[in-house]
Parts: C-alpha cells; sequence; structure tokens
C-alpha cells in the first residue's frame, strides 16, 4: 500500500450557505470569521488561493432570505493539518448556528483540482432550481472520493455551498464586493451609522469603478435594512479601489471586521446560462427569451404593465413592476414588436399560472405603429362603442350603426432606441449586470495582499 506524504500540498475548497437566520447572521459574516481563526491558529500552514468568493445564486429562489449568497473558501495547506482545518471549520460553523439558531446552514469541503464538469452545477444553480436528486449525481459522478466532508445531505444548504464552489470552472467575468462588518452591539438596529455625503464623495471619486453606491434620487444602496452584523457593502472592479472605502466612507458607529470578497455579482450569469425559450420558462427559472409583442402592453393594479410575448414555442405574460421603473419604457412598444426580455418566473398576485418578472429588455425589431381607429361613414369623424352588444355612435353627428363600415389606418414610425433598456439602480439585484460592468467587464483576478481583517474578535459570541 502506497503511504501518504503528510507534507503533500493539497488544495481546499471550502462551501457554505445558509447559516444566516431571520434571527440575525451572514453567511459572509461566518466566512470572515473562518478564515481569522484558520490563520490565528495555522499562521504559516495555510495559503488564501484567491479572496474568498461570494457567488449569488438563482434571485427566483423561493427559500431565499435575501440576496441568496454563498461562499466558498479556498487555501491551499498541507496533509498534516487537514485534521485541525477540519475541526475549526466544523466547531466555527456549529457555534455560528447556535448563536442565530440557523438550522439549514450547508458545510461542504472538497479536495484538489475541480472537475470542469462541476461548471454543470454552478449554471444550474445560478439560472434554475437544484433538487437534491441532482446533487447527489454530480457528486457521485464528479466528486466520488473528493468530499472529505459534509455537514448533512439532508441540509438545503449543501446545494448553495456546493455551487459556489463549482463557480470557480465557469467564471466569465469578475467583480469584487468589499463588506464591512458591525459590533454586536447594534445588531438590533436597522438603521446604520454611515455619513452619507462620504458615500456621495466616494462615488463621484470612483464612479468608473465602483457600481450601485446611490440611486438616481441620491438614495444611498450600500447599506442593508435587517437584522444581520453587514454595516455596508461596496462593489465594483478593482479591488484597490474598494479598499480606499475603509479610509474614505465615515461610519459612526463600530467597525468590528471586513472581507475583500471576490464574486459573479454584476454578471448577468443567471440570465446568461437561463432559459432561451418561452417552452422552457417554468417557475423559478431564469429566462433571456426573445418573441413577438401579440398584444398592447395592459396597465394593471398599482401601474403594473402586462405584456404578452409569443415565439415559435409558447406564449407567456411578462410582467413589469413600477419598482422596476420599466414601466414607460416597455409601455413604448406595441403589438409587432420584436424584443429580447430578461427576467426570472414566478406566480404573481391573483394571477394562478407563472410570468416572466422583466429585469431587463432589449429591442431588437420596431414595427411601424399601426393606428386604427373606426370612422362614421357619414361624416367621417370618429366612432365610438357605446356598449356591449349596442354597436357605435359618431361622436360628430351622432350616427348609430353595428356594422363597421370604414376603419382608416396611418403609420406612425415610433423612436424606440434599439439599446438595452435597464432598470433603476435601486431596482437592480445582485447578480445584474450594471453599465459600469458593460463598459469595463472585469476578468482577470488580482492577487490581493490581503483580503480580510477582522479588527476586534467578531462579536456574535
Ligand atoms: P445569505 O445571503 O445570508 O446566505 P440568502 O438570501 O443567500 O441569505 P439563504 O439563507 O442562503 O438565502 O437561502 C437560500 C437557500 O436556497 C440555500 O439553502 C441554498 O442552498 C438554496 N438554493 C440556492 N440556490 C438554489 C437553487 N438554484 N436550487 C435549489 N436550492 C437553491
Amino acid at each position: 500500500m502506497a503511504s501518504i506524504d503528510e507534507n503533500e500540498e493539497v488544495l481546499i475548497h471550502i462551501g457554505l450557505d445558509n447559516y444566516d437566520s431571520f434571527n440575525g447572521g451572514c453567511t459572509t459574516h461566518l466566512a470572515t470569521y473562518i478564515l481569522f481563526l484558520l490563520f490565528k491558529e495555522l499562521y504559516k500552514d495555510v495559503e488564501l488561493i484567491e479572496c474568498p468568493n461570494l457567488v449569488r445564486l438563482n434571485p427566483a429562489i423561493p427559500w431565499k432570505t435575501r440576496g441568496n449568497g454563498a461562499v466558498a473558501i479556498r487555501i491551499r495547506s498541507r496533509i498534516k493539518v487537514l485534521n485541525k482545518i477540519l475541526r475549526i471549520v466544523e466547531e466555527s460553523t456549529q457555534r455560528y448556528e447556535e448563536t442565530f439558531s440557523s438550522d439549514n446552514g450547508g458545510l461542504i469541503i472538497v479536495l484538489g483540482d475541480l472537475p470542469k464538469e462541476l461548471s454543470l452545477f454552478y449554471q444550474k444553480a445560478v439560472s434554475d432550481v437544484v433538487t437534491i436528486d441532482f446533487l447527489e449525481k454530480i457528486l457521485s459522478r464528479f466528486l466520488r472520493n473528493r468530499v472529505i466532508y459534509v455537514n448533512s445531505y439532508r441540509r438545503r444548504g449543501i446545494i448553495g455551498a456546493l455551487a459556489a464552489i463549482s463557480w470557480s470552472t465557469t467564471r466569465r467575468s469578475i467583480s469584487y464586493e468589499l463588506i464591512v462588518y458591525r459590533s454586536r452591539k447594534r445588531y438590533g438596529y436597522k438603521n446604520r451609522l454611515v455619513d452619507r455625503e462620504s458615500v456621495v464623495q466616494f462615488d463621484k471619486s470612483y464612479s468608473n469603478e465602483t457600481f450601485l453606491n446611490i440611486d438616481e434620487e441620491g438614495k444611498i444602496l450600500i447599506t442593508p435594512h435587517g437584522p444581520d452584523p453587514v454595516l455596508y457593502g461596496i462593489r465594483g472592479l478593482n479591488p484597490d479601489v474598494l479598499l480606499n472605502a475603509l479610509k474614505e466612507i465615515r461610519v459612526l458607529e463600530g467597525i468590528t471586521g471586513w472581507c475583500l470578497f471576490l464574486s459573479n455579482q454584476g454578471t448577468n450569469d443567471h440570465v446568461n446560462y437561463g432559459y432561451q425559450f418561452i417552452k422552457d420558462a417554468k417557475p423559478y427559472r431564469c429566462v433571456r427569451i426573445q418573441g413577438v409583442l401579440v398584444e398592447e402592453p395592459k396597465i394593471v393594479r398599482g401601474g403594473t404593465i402586462i405584456v404578452k410575448i409569443c415565439d415559435s414555442t409558447s406564449c407567456i405574460d411578462a410582467v413589469v413592476h413600477k419598482k422596476s421603473g420599466l414601466t414607460s419604457k416597455i409601455q413604448m412598444f406595441t403589438r409587432g414588436d420584436y424584443i429580447e426580455l430578461w427576467g426570472v418566473v414566478k406566480y404573481w398576485g391573483s394571477i394562478n399560472k407563472p410570468v416572466v418578472n422583466v429585469e431587463g429588455l432589449i429591442p431588437i425589431f420596431i414595427t411601424t405603429k399601426i393606428d386604427s381607429r373606426f370612422v362614421c361613414p357619414r361624416c367621417g369623424n370618429r366612432l365610438i362603442k357605446i356598449g356591449r352588444g349596442k354597436g357605435f355612435r359618431c361622436v360628430g353627428c351622432g350616427y348609430r350603426t353595428s356594422i363597421i363600415t370604414y376603419e382608416r389606418i396611418s403609420g406612425n414610425i415610433r423612436i424606440v432606441s434599439k439599446s438595452l433598456i435597464l432598470p433603476s439602480k435601486s431596482a437592480f439585484k445582485p447578480l445584474m449586470k450594471p453599465l459600469t460592468m458593460y463598459l469595463r467587464p472585469c476578468k482577470d483576478i488580482k492577487k490581493i495582499r490581503r483580503c480580510f481583517e477582522v479588527i476586534e474578535p467578531l462579536e456574535f459570541l
């Protein structure tokens, strides 16, 4: 039997998800804590391969708490310290769960280079619903003998945890997020004491390299509103710029630590890997479909607009909510227009059928708008409908008829720019690609001297 070389180097991928609960906590916060303990206890024996990964998954998943984020930590170490690493990770996840009473947390640890087939798992997890059966298939086909720890196969968090690990096999573009954590004393306070002016100034200085700091009305977007330990998060393309936030953004409450994450945020992965035909637009899937509008856009309750779109495979209603900032844009379209829609499929309101919640659209072919109206055969004025089954009456001479004798058609060309139409900044979800990412897509991972710092012990204990 070949003996194991205890000094042999190994690559270790630690996947974590669902360690938050409605009582607080956040998987990124736990990851920062694990990194802190690993480096404190095993300083020379572990090397961080890259900043921990914050991987956002399918935004349509109904059981997410907030933004459906999972985390992967990738380190290099030696076989002889594996047991110590396992102990630290296992103990800290258990402690975290006890503190925040979360019970669906998933922890999975995989060794070695990852097979490229894992990209299938990430692509499905970011755009569709993954079943436990699919997870088990992937594990038995591609990761046999590689998984050295799983806390429980029955926990839903395992799906996100493995998806976060799998992301590195199919990275098309990347972004970063600096997350700063608050002191436990402030956990109950929803209001984050972050100086608005300093955020405005930061945004002005680095608008080309950061995104979604403030919305069009000047509202700050970097602070969350829940019971979680995050004080603020800044997203962008250049890690050095993000680290400047630590000096330039003024905060009036204590910081316990920060962590810089490499991320799939702002990449549009969910729609890029999403379904392209309407027949596949099933609930909780992400889609990127092209089709023809077969009806005029309809306004319904609350200012929401519905359009019916068809392709060669089927038809579906697409819904544009007022808060997306896209309603006036979708109203520019008319029957016959050929457009591309991005979004997620969900059940909507009282309509018990799936609809596409629109996140973005591209006009592809704009038809000439046909204005048709019925005119009076006597005087040429407009005919209006009197009521169901009662026919029409002329607004000019009062002539009544139930037979339409004449229809006037006029051509009217609309000016619709054929560029991508995006929602307002406050409606942006983490995976959606902001303008900055179109202008300067980021593909190369930068080597960073330091990805995290714990200033005082993370005070959740
Ligand atoms: P946090 O950011 O604090 O982790 P969250 O909003 O990310 O909160 P979670 O608490 O992680 O939400 O819950 C999402 C759950 O859904 C996780 O258990 C995850 O494993 C699971 N999940 C994520 N994506 C999919 C998917 N595509 N199919 C099935 N389950 C998924």
